[in-house]
């Protein structure tokens, strides 16, 4: 029991750092720059969780940025909690406000990226992701067996759950504090920024998305800008994009 629990919190760990710092802050933000075979370690540590093509992913996101709030944004808790959650992931392809060879053009030519967006058919890209992370559980269960594989799917699983709930929970004023009045309803919330590594800080990161660091005050603890500054410590990482209200 307690390999169990120590691979499913390694293996969570991983992966939500694979989301927040690979698919969030480098590829949808571009708040830091590394070298390519770094850059897809950390997104291929996302896409594992079941997160789906990461062009689809960047694109989404960034039109949830650039129309928060809005009736145009895709996942806004003030249009109904269910298409917030995972309605709008059910659907069958972008909006027509949403143009991945316009709003990802700095992805849309990457070969991996590419195969992984399947033309933008979304079903056809997520079925391809799920084949893929389960191809990745089966291997380590015929390596080392079913303890780390169990593991390391239901941590998947786990870290799936995370930013869905972020983009209903962080975005209902209630729940949460502001540090900016920004436009939209985003807040900070510390219960979501414990499980999503930082990524709670939601109205922070609102009022300077480009930033790689998201936990401002003291007590707003950001483990994925901690391991981004480690990177950049060990000179992994370039180019670290700290907005003026993050220093
Ligand atoms: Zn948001
Ligand atoms: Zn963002």
């Amino acid at each position: 029991m307690f390999e169990f629990l120590a691979l499913f919190v390694l293996f969570y760990i991983w992966h939500t750092l694979g989301v927040t710092v690979g698919l969030h802050r480098l590829l949808a933000h571009r708040s830091f720059s590394c070298a390519k075979p770094l850059e897809y370690f950390l997104v291929l540590s996302g896409y594992l969780a079941f997160e789906g093509s990461p062009i689809w992913w960047a694109t989404i996101h960034r039109a949830h940025h650039r129309h928060d709030d809005t009736e145009l944004d895709p996942h806004s808790p003030r249009f109904g909690l269910f298409n917030a959650h995972i309605g709008w992931l059910l659907k069958r392809s972008y909006e027509s406000h949403i143009n991945p060879n316009i709003h990802a053009k700095d992805l849309i030519n990457d070969p991996v990226y590419r195969f992984l967006e399947q033309g933008g058919v979304w079903h056809r890209a997520h079925i391809l992701a799920i084949v893929l992370c389960l191809s990745f559980r089966l291997a380590i269960l015929l390596i080392f067996g079913w303890v780390p594989a169990l593991a390391s799917l239901l941590a998947a699983v786990a870290v799936f759950q995370v930013p869905l709930m972020l983009n209903v929970l962080c975005h209902i004023p209630r729940l949460g504090y502001k540090s900016f009045a920004t436009a939209d309803d985003s807040v900070n919330i510390w219960w979501i920024a414990v499980l999503a590594l930082g990524e709670g800080w939601h109205n922070n990161h609102h009022a300077c998305p480009g930033s790689a660091k998201t936990g401002l005050k003291r007590h707003e603890i950001d483990p994925s800008w901690l391991f981004i500054l480690a990177m950049k410590k060990l000179g992994l990482v370039t180019r670290v994009n700290i907005s003026s209200a993050s220093r």
